[in-house]
């Protein structure tokens, strides 16, 4: 009998820490402050950049959103950036991925000051990870999938661990996470991609098999092992008559077929999801707590 993890509650359990940690701020006379920047309006990027805000004031953060038309220059939204930059009460700036394709989204994240990079995209946080240096920011998405596993007391230290996918926002950075020394690291990491050779027999490999391809219900059973943890990244949108929004969500992995064969598995909604948003609040607090006095 496999074991769900539960990402609603363990992303509950990072709130509480965050709110204790926002309490003994606010006791110095510090409210962490999160700039959202929405470039466009892209529903999905604009229902993110909801629940951001959301998130924040019911932690009772200082959030600040600036939802700019899909025209907005380049010149513009660096401005913006920089003037954020230099905002005491800001702490961390967001610029919602994916942005209009006229704006250079390298050179706008290279703007943002790394010291407020709570997303981790920046070449010095890309850097810090890579050097195993705990003073960076860390992507929030592998961030998540990391604490999914210390929380559900699964091993990492000499777990064969399969990576699928090698994206800059979830797989690169998952892969370092976990090949980094430490709790939730000192793993055996394998990345796998679109160019892999004999895909589900490297995964078949995996003690830990973590997935973030963007294909729906790409990881059939024959790619996983009779005990294999499995953390599913994927959120894909898939047409659903039944449903009333017409659609529905599923991950990466054929839930139904592989779950039995696991340990341990997150479903697709309520696993990775919730884990993301909780680590930009955590990401938003530890700057916070690093910039006061
Ligand atoms: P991405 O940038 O499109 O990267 C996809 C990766 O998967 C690439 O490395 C690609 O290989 C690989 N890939 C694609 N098709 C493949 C195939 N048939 N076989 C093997 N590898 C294949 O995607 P992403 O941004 O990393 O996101 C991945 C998934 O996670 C998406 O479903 C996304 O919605 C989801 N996601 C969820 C959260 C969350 O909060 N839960 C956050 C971020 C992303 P190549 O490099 O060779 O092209």
């Amino acid at each position: 009998m496999f074991s769900l993890i539960d990402g609603k509650a363990i992303a509950q359990k990072t709130y509480a820490e965050s709110k204790a940690a926002i309490a003994d701020l606010k006791a110095r006379g510090v409210i962490p402050g999160l700039a959202v920047v929405l470039i466009g309006d892209d529903p999905a990027s604009r229902a993110y950049v909801r629940s951001k805000d959301k998130m924040c004031l019911e932690l009772g953060m200082h959030s600040v959103k600036h939802e700019l038309p899909a025209d907005t220059t380049q010149a513009t939204v660096i401005d913006l950036v920089r003037k954020l930059n230099a905002d005491p009460a800001i702490h961390g700036i967001l610029v919602q991925s994916p942005p209009p394709p006229h704006i250079d989204e390298r050179f706008i994240v290279e703007t943002i000051d790394p010291r407020k990079d709570v997303d981790g995209f920046h070449p010095l946080n890309v850097a810090k990870l890579t050097l195993g240096d705990p003073d960076g920011f860390v992507p929030c998405t592998p961030l998540g999938c990391q604490r999914l596993l210390i929380e559900s007391g699964i091993e990492t230290a000499g777990a064969n661990v399969v990576v699928l996918g090698r994206s800059m926002i979830v797989g690169k950075p998952m892969a370092l996470l976990l090949m980094n020394k430490g709790q939730g690291g000192d793993a055996t990491v394998t990345v796998a991609h679109s160019r892999t050779r004999n895909l589900a027999e490297v995964c078949r490999g995996a003690d830990i098999l973590i997935a973030a391809i963007g294909k729906p219900e790409f990881v059939r059973a024959d790619f996983v092992k009779d005990g294999a943890v499995v953390i599913d990244v994927g959120i894909n949108r898939v047409e659903d008559a039944a449903h009333p929004k017409g659609y529905k969500l599923v991950g990466d992995v054929a839930f139904a077929e592989v779950a039995p064969k696991c340990r341990a598995i997150t479903p697709v909604p309520g696993g990775v999801g919730p884990m993301t948003i909780a680590m930009l609040m955590a990401n938003t607090v530890a700057s916070a707590k690093r910039t006061r006095g």
